[in-house]
């Protein structure tokens, strides 16, 4: 691929959007230099690659697509048919499912798709069976009625969200969590890590419909093998998220018991984290799941993005190749290079390190809340977030965690080096951040104070730090 063909393809489309609204076409300019001087450590976020991100900007939004491929509510869907079954012929084959279903618009999405599956087959409801042989005008209200209660107030166990957990698996603020009756699992509070007899004694209590494994900020292999076996023990649903580290099971990092694939009735993924794609979702399940997983559009899902299947199929024979999985190797042992420069440097991790993509980083240890050392970091040009840790004091708006991660970073090609050089900017800043205090002088937890010279001098060694790895080398706008 010539570089020239990059830059002359984005260069062209700014040219043909700057016609009409110049201000858009300066804030997509704007964010790629934004994008290539911060310091990137969040660990949801990832480069798409060129090839990636153009699959999305093209005819394909046109067309509506509703249903699957071969079987669809509207006419002349014939080319979204050809992306459709790629994208899910990639999907199948990186990562050994028997089934994948590659509609789903994000990872919340893919989520809702899978327990709308997972309830379709397993709520034993006479009136769902009438209403799924397209019986509906036979059922009555009485039948409409049953439906609703059998269906509502379903189990769920799932990791909790200080110890990792994502809103999705069952939490209040999500619809998951106002559907189901939940309860989750925590971790180890010695040890930060998952107690699988813990998750098994809280299964045999509760017994839930779906047990849920899978997570946002637990930095470590979690064994589904075992999971499986709990859920099968219990009757459950073994449902797993892989929605933050897809990348490293797609780049066998993850392999045997630490793999979801071979041991989940059903797996959700987002496909623009760790797997480098386009912003999308994904559900791969065993065969008997996947006519239910098939009707998440319309059942659950607005009309497929059939530009975005297209980019989500580019993106799945990306990680097919053999760098991919060179890829994310560097993704985890960079991200063991930053702990254990951070460890170094006297930081405190959840559960003392890592294995996968992402690090936690326990800034009470600072004398900071998630916020303060989150907003010093930005003014510092570091990009994090900041994240509960187990059992976390300060709720979680506020947190006492910062969550960092390693894929984006890896994908600009810094390596090991690069990230103990990361390690001492983020330990300069966090140690000379002070907490703030309220007018009435009691602490706040979003004040504090940091030099912003220092704030400068860490930003400037951020840049010179990225500029040795250019981000998007083949584009230039200019
Ligand atoms: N599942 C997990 C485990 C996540 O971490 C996230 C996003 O952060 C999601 C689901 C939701 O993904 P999306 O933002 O694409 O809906």
């Amino acid at each position: 691929m010539s570089r020239n063909a990059e830059s002359t393809a984005f260069r062209s489309a700014l040219e043909v959007i700057r016609a009409v609204e110049p201000r858009v076409a300066d804030a997509i300019g704007a964010e790629l230099t934004d994008q290539r001087e911060s310091l990137k450590l969040i660990a949801s976020e990832n480069y798409a690659s060129p090839a990636t991100l153009l699959a999305m900007g093209n005819w394909f939004s046109d067309k509506y697509a509703e249903g699957t491929v071969g079987r669809r509510f509207y006419a002349g869907c014939q080319n979204v048919d050809t992306v459709e079954a790629l994208a899910a012929e990639h999907a199948r084959e990186l990562f050994g499912a028997a089934h994948a279903y590659v509609q789903p618009h994000s990872g919340i999405d893919a989520n809702l798709v899978a327990f709308w599956a997972v309830l379709a087959d397993r709520v034993e409801s006479p009136a769902l069976k009438k209403a799924q042989v397209r019986q509906v005008n036979d059922l009555t209200e009485a039948d409409w009625f049953a439906l609703r209660r059998e269906l509502g107030n379903q189990r769920m166990l799932g990791m909790s969200l200080d110890a990792g957990g994502h809103l999705t698996h069952g939490f209040r603020p999500n619809i998951s969590g106002k559907m189901f009756d939940q309860r989750s699992y925590g971790t180890d509070p010695a040890t930060g890590l998952i107690d699988y007899d813990r998750v098994a004694e809280a299964a045999r209590e509760f017994k839930p419909l779906i047990l849920v494994g899978g997570y946002s900020a637990y930095p470590r292999k979690v064994n589904f093998r075992i999971l499986r076996e709990i859920a099968d023990s219990v009757g459950a649903t073994f449902m797993v998220d892989m929605a933050h580290f897809a990348g490293l099971v797609a780049g066998k990092v993850l392999t045997g018991d630490f793999d979801p694939v071979p041991h989940a009735h059903i797996v959700t993924t987002t496909t623009h984290k760790s797997l480098r794609g386009p912003r999308g979702g994904m559900v791969l399940c065993q065969p008997e799941l996947a006519d239910q997983v098939d009707r998440g559009c319309p059942m659950v899902l607005g009309g497929p993005l059939p530009h975005v299947m297209a980019a989500k199929a580019v993106a799945l024979a990306e990680a097919r190749r053999p760098d991919f999985a060179d890829y994310a190797r560097r993704i985890v042992d960079n991200a063991q290079a930053l702990a254990e420069g951070l460890l170094r440097r006297g930081a405190k991790l959840v559960t003392g390190g890592t294995d996968n993509h992402l690090v936690l980083i326990d800034v009470s240890g600072y004398g900071l809340t998630g916020r303060q050392a989150e907003q010093a970091l930005l003014d510092s040009g570091i990009v994090t977030n900041r994240n509960s840790v187990p059992q976390d004091p300060n709720g979680a708006w506020y947190t006492s965690g910062i969550r960092i991660g390693t894929p984006a970073l890896t994908t600009r090609g810094l390596g090991t080096a690069e990230m103990d050089q990361t390690a001492e900017l983020i330990h300069t800043v966090l140690t000379q951040t002070t907490a703030g205090a309220n007018a009435d002088g009691t602490p706040s937890k979003a004040k504090y104070t940091l030099d912003p010279g220092l704030a400068d001098k860490v930003a400037r060694q951020a840049t010179d730090l990225l500029a040795t790895h250019p981000l998007y080398p083949g584009i230039d706008l200019a």
